[in-house]
C-alpha cells in the first residue's frame, strides 16, 4: 500500500481520534459520542481530495472505534501509511546553506526516516534556527537568527501557544540586489510544532514570505 497520508494530516487524525477517546472516558451518552464520531470522521475525510477505495477502507475505521485501546490499534494502523519526509544527506543539507559556515547538522536527521511537515533546528550558541522545508516540489533551506522570548507565544508556523522564539532571516529585495529583513514568531521545539501542526498552508505562507 502506496503512502498516501502527510504528517499533518496524521496529526489531524490523532486529535480527532483524541477526541473520540476522550468521549467514551467521560462516559458521555450514546448520542453524543456518535456525533463526535460522525464529526471526527467528516474532518478526517475532508483533509483529502481524492481518496481511492483502497484508501476510504482504511480511514473508516475512526467512525467505529468504541475505546481508547481500538483508538491505539487504529492510528498504529495508520503509520505504514504516512509519507516520510524525502531522505537527505549530509552533503545534501550542507548544500542548502551553502552561506553558512561550520554548519551543525543534528544526527537524527541525516540518519533516520523523519516523519514531519519540516525539518528544524537550533544552534543556540550561534542564535540560529534552521528549517528545511519542501517548496514547490523542492527541498529548500531557511537560515536565520533565532532568539528565545521569555513569555509563550503563537508559533505562526502551528498556531498553537508555545515557548517561541523570533525568527529572522534576510531575503533579497526583489531587483536592485538590497536585503530586506524579515521574521515572526515560532516554536523553539521544532518537533514539538511539527506533531502539533494540523494546517500545513501556514507553513506553506511562512516560507513564503520569508524566502
Ligand atoms: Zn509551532
Amino acid at each position: 500500500m502506496e503512502a498516501f497520508i502527510n504528517h499533518h494530516q496524521y496529526n489531524l487524525i490523532r486529535e480527532q481520534v483524541k477526541l473520540i477517546s476522550d468521549s467514551y472516558a467521560k462516559s458521555n451518552s450514546h448520542d453524543v459520542t456518535s456525533a463526535i464520531k460522525a464529526l471526527a470522521a467528516e474532518r478526517v475525510f475532508n483533509q483529502f481530495e481524492e481518496l481511492t477505495p483502497l484508501q476510504k477502507d482504511i480511514l473508516s475505521p475512526i467512525s467505529m472505534l468504541s475505546d481508547s485501546k481500538e483508538a491505539e490499534v487504529f492510528l498504529n494502523s495508520l503509520e505504514s501509511v504516512i509519507i516520510p519526509f524525502p531522505q537527505i544527506s549530509e552533503a545534501g543539507i550542507k548544500k542548502l546553506f551553502k552561506k553558512v559556515k561550520k554548519l551543525k547538522v543534528p544526527a537524527n536527521i541525516k540518519e533516520e526516516t523523519l516523519h514531519c511537515s519540516y525539518i528544524g533546528w537550533n544552534d543556540y550558541g550561534a542564535s540560529k534556527k534552521y528549517l528545511i522545508v519542501e517548496h514547490h516540489g523542492k527541498l529548500i533551506g531557511v537560515a536565520g537568527e533565532f532568539n528565545r522570548i521569555q513569555d509563550k507565544g503563537v508559533c505562526t508556523i502551528c498556531h498553537r501557544i508555545s515557548d517561541v522564539g523570533l525568527f529572522m532571516n534576510q531575503k533579497k529585495a526583489s531587483s536592485d540586489g538590497t536585503f530586506i529583513k524579515r521574521g515572526n514568531y515560532i516554536c523553539q521545539d521544532s518537533e514539538w510544532c511539527n506533531d502539533h501542526l494540523t494546517d500545513r498552508s501556514k507553513l506553506t505562507e511562512f516560507i513564503e514570505w520569508l524566502y
